[in-house]
């Protein structure tokens, strides 16, 4: 069933939006900040281990958490960039066809850029973008080098 044009998201819910990033960015700085303390604990370890091996093992452990850091601070990133559209009154907005994006669309993942539409579609194109190479070499003929 198609539903008719959706009703642009309200004041009260951009509010409760809004919410939504400040709390799971907290959350997420908070998470960085624990992770960084590991990090320099690791750190202090490796200077203190006298064995080779103890000291790669610890800088393979802080390059895993470094990378965990790295990803929640793209998140947190994200998260700035929707609460400037907040602020800029285009939060909301599709950045693909400038419709406003569903309001559940927003509670499940508040910092979406597009709406599910141009998303699906951006996917499909990566997708699509992905399997050319793989599927150029399934058709090449097996046996060539016998
Ligand atoms: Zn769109």
């Amino acid at each position: 069933m198609k539903q008719p044009r959706k009703p642009q998201t309200g004041a009260g819910e951009k509010k409760k939006l809004r919410g939504l990033l400040e709390a799971r960015r907290r959350q997420l700085t908070a998470e960085m900040q624990g992770m960084m303390r590991d990090v320099r604990a690791a750190g202090r370890a490796h200077e203190r281990a006298a064995d080779e091996q103890d000291v790669s093992e610890s800088y393979q452990r802080s390059d895993v958490d470094l990378a965990v850091v790295q990803m929640k601070a793209e998140t947190v990133a994200r998260i700035d960039a929707a609460l400037r559209r907040v602020d800029a009154g285009t939060y909301g907005h599709c950045v693909g066809c400038e419709e406003p994006i569903a309001f559940e669309r927003l509670r499940a993942l508040p910092f979406a850029l597009r709406c599910k539409a141009c998303e699906e579609s951006r996917e499909r194109v990566a997708r699509v973008r992905r399997e050319r190479p793989a599927s150029a070499w399934k058709e090449t003929p097996t046996g060539f080098q016998d």
